[in-house]
């Protein structure tokens, strides 16, 4: 590794800026304090770099974001261009900009055939709120006012904005935060590691198919408007439902007229394979998609609700004379995100990235799990460019070790030592690459999981928690 000793103070004073004035989302400050934020500064590809030079494999695309992977000056470019021919104008009020418009349809030809429709946002969790709202609309403007209770699962993660905090399912993430409990219920999530002892994958995947009708039935479908899942669990563990769950799901919503949100921003552009995985790796027809992250491959900031024509042609009907769909954000079709995005899709169909992911993904998925054999890894489970390795104390009871050993953080901080960034959860560990890495490079990086698990381990028992 490369040090930069010239550039040593001023690192340190950005450091001290940082910890002194930056209030970081996500972050234990019992650790914050103390240490601080480690400055990543530059990016190439794969890799991203420290302010200090030290160069790292980027395991997480940032934030399960960057899937083209990082420095592509196209994508610079194309927003450079676009922020000087004219950064920015309102699409209100019958306005609109020449990215958003090429975008929309672009979104149309490549989403489901039925989903034609696209509300801009700036994120994942403005997706989602944006979308609790117009389906609230939706069922207001049939004559269902009823209809608002929308149904999410234990351990989703759907973001942060109140409504997406509500519809989060990860209890720690809401812990002495407020939640808008009376417009949410959760249903067990699908967890095939932790699901009752003895009981098959097809017996486990008819319970939870049941749960949902009993809780239907409970609640009355009068009084339910959706159903909201991420086709595999991102950051409540990665988790991969059973064969068939998530059709046999959407089947009993539609008989119940309960409307089927697929959260696809952390599934959506390329992570397992596809453009969106709803319909092509689940067989499901979701009413209504949302993405973010790999939309832009994190070069700006955009998330996308996309409507079918069934809801569309409710809410493009005014509710009467002077009636406007008053709903949406001064950046909604941000034209500079929109040419990030456009440029992106671009290089994802450009250079096969889909067909990258079908082919190194099992591979990636094969070689992780030669790990398993490591006395603290308990799982390792997911699908093409999304992975998880879940640590516990014992292999056979699936008991954790305390939270205080903070496995997670071990592990990962050995990764890092050795040249590799994986993202911490608790007592997991997750794997979400940029979407360009080859078969080399899933060598290397299995090769420093191995040395990081059996150091991890060493540390554990050095500390007496093993
Ligand atoms: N939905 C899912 C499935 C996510 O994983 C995330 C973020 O990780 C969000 C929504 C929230 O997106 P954002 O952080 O862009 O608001």
């Amino acid at each position: 590794s490369r040090s930069h000793p010239s550039q040593s103070e001023d690192v340190q004073s950005l450091w001290q800026k940082d910890r002194d004035h930056f209030i970081h989302p996500f972050t234990d400050f019992s650790l914050f304090h103390e240490q601080g934020c480690d400055l990543i500064t530059d990016s190439d590809g794969i890799y991203v770099e420290d302010a200090y030079g030290h160069r790292y494999i980027d395991g997480i695309a940032g934030l399960w974001c960057v899937n083209v992977g990082h420095g592509r000056g196209e994508i610079g470019q194309a927003m450079a261009d676009q922020a000087t021919r004219m950064a920015y104008f309102s699409t209100f009020n019958n306005l609109s900009n020449a990215p958003a418009a090429e975008l929309a349809a672009k979104l149309a030809e490549l989403a489901p055939a039925h989903l034609n429709h696209v509300f801009y946002s700036c994120g994942g969790s403005a997706a989602n709120d944006a979308t609790i709202r117009l389906v609230h609309y939706y069922f207001n403007r049939v004559g269902k006012p009823h209809k608002k209770r929308i149904l999410s699962r234990n351990n989703a993660y759907h973001g942060t904005t109140y409504l997406a905090a509500s519809l989060t399912g990860i209890k720690s993430n809401n812990w002495d935060f407020d939640t808008l409990d009376h417009l949410v219920t959760h249903l067990s999530e699908a967890n095939l590691y932790r699901r009752p002892e003895d009981m098959s994958e097809a017996d486990y995947c008819d319970s939870l198919v049941s749960e949902l009708e009993e809780t239907i039935e409970r609640i009355g479908a009068d009084n339910i408007a959706a159903f909201i899942a991420e086709p595999i669990m991102g950051a409540g563990g990665v988790l991969v439902a059973p064969d068939g769950y998530h059709a046999r799901m959407q089947a009993v919503c539609r008989a119940n007229d309960i409307l089927y949100i697929a959260d696809e921003v952390v599934t959506g552009f390329g992570r397992l394979g596809h453009f969106f995985a709803s319909e092509a790796v689940f067989d499901t027809q979701p009413d209504i998609i949302n993405v973010a992250k790999g939309l832009s491959s994190g070069y700006a900031p955009l998330g996308a609700t996309l409507i079918s024509d069934e809801l569309y042609e409710v809410l493009s009907t005014p509710q009467g004379p002077g009636g406007v769909l008053s709903t949406g954000f001064t950046y909604s079709g941000h034209p500079v995100s929109c040419a990030a995005a456009l440029k992106n899709i671009e290089i994802i169909e450009r250079e096969g990235i889909c067909d990258n992911v079908r082919e190194t993904g099992p591979y990636l998925e094969r070689r992780l799990k030669t790990l398993a054999h490591h006395e603290t890894v308990g799982d390792i489970r997911g699908s093409h460019f999304m992975l998880c390795i879940e640590n516990v104390a014992d292999k056979t009871s699936k008991a954790l070790l305390p939270v205080e050993a903070r496995v997670g953080d071990r592990v990962a901080f050995e990764a890092q030592q050795r040249g590799l960034i994986i993202r911490p959860v608790g007592h997991l560990n997750i794997v979400s690459p940029p979407l360009i890495w080859d078969r080399d490079v899933v060598d290397r990086v299995v090769d420093i999981l191995d040395e990081s698990l059996a150091a991890t381990s060493q540390t554990l028992k050095d500390d007496g928690y093993l």
